[in-house]
């Protein structure tokens, strides 16, 4: 029987996708960098999609892969002092795009009605993460993030241990998230359910459970 869902937060609750392209752009507008939008937006997801995962391995410290990003971006002379202050002008803008789907909170809404213990777990770090809900106004959405764990998604410990700490088995519990590999194949490889938020439909031949909006997330009574 299913007790508990689990969310993952960037890109399933968040649009983390819109709010860090749309602050980067305006950034390298204030900069003057050459090269049109699409351009910026490709090299600044390449740079950050890089050295983020270098901090989930834990290779580089958050506020590392923070510099990392801009020194990629912006040239491999920059010292920390001034990486820190160029990434807090893409940081201001980015969390002044942070919004949630327009699904999520009727989605939330159906799985209180129907009695399911609800959490989000995210790979990042504790404290932004926790920002982030925060600022969404969504307070009552307990938030597990891969730093305050062993290892994050896909490993089998980032969920087993929300599922340790909802107090609920792996089976009972249902992970809903945008990633294939670190939300589905990772949740399933720990034994909970999973389905795939494939909000782009870039899985249409992904064989398990698959939804394109949260308004059809399943909810067996
Ligand atoms: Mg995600």
């Amino acid at each position: 029987m299913l007790r508990a869902i689990l969310f993952d937060l960037d890109d399933t609750l968040l649009d983390h996708h819109s709010a860090a392209a749309a602050a980067v752009v305006d950034w390298a507008a204030e900069l003057g960098l050459a090269g049109g939008p699409d351009h910026v937006r490709a090299r600044w997801a390449e740079a950050s999609d890089r050295h983020y995962r270098r901090y989930q391995a834990r290779e580089l410290t958050f506020v590392e892969q923070r510099r990392e990003r801009v020194r990629e971006f912006l040239g491999h002379n920059l010292d920390d002092a001034e990486a820190d202050d160029q990434f807090g002008r893409y940081l201001t803008r980015y969390e002044a795009g942070w919004a949630v789907f327009p699904d999520v909170r009727p989605a939330l809404g159906r799985v209180r009605a129907a009695g399911f213990a609800a959490a989000i777990l995210t790979n990042g770090d504790a404290s932004h993460q926790a920002l982030k809900v925060r600022r969404l106004g969504l307070r009552d959405l307990p938030v597990m993030a891969s730093s305050e764990f062993p290892a994050g998604k896909p490993d089998p410990r980032a969920f087993l241990g929300a599922c340790a700490r909802l107090g609920v088995a792996p089976a009972e519990t249902l992970m809903v998230g945008d990633s294939l590999d670190n939300d589905v194949r990772g949740a399933e490889g720990a034994d909970l359910q999973a389905v795939l938020l494939d909000r782009h439909d870039q899985h249409p031949s992904y064989e398990g459970p698959r939804i394109t909006t949260l308004h059809d997330l399943p909810l067996p009574i």
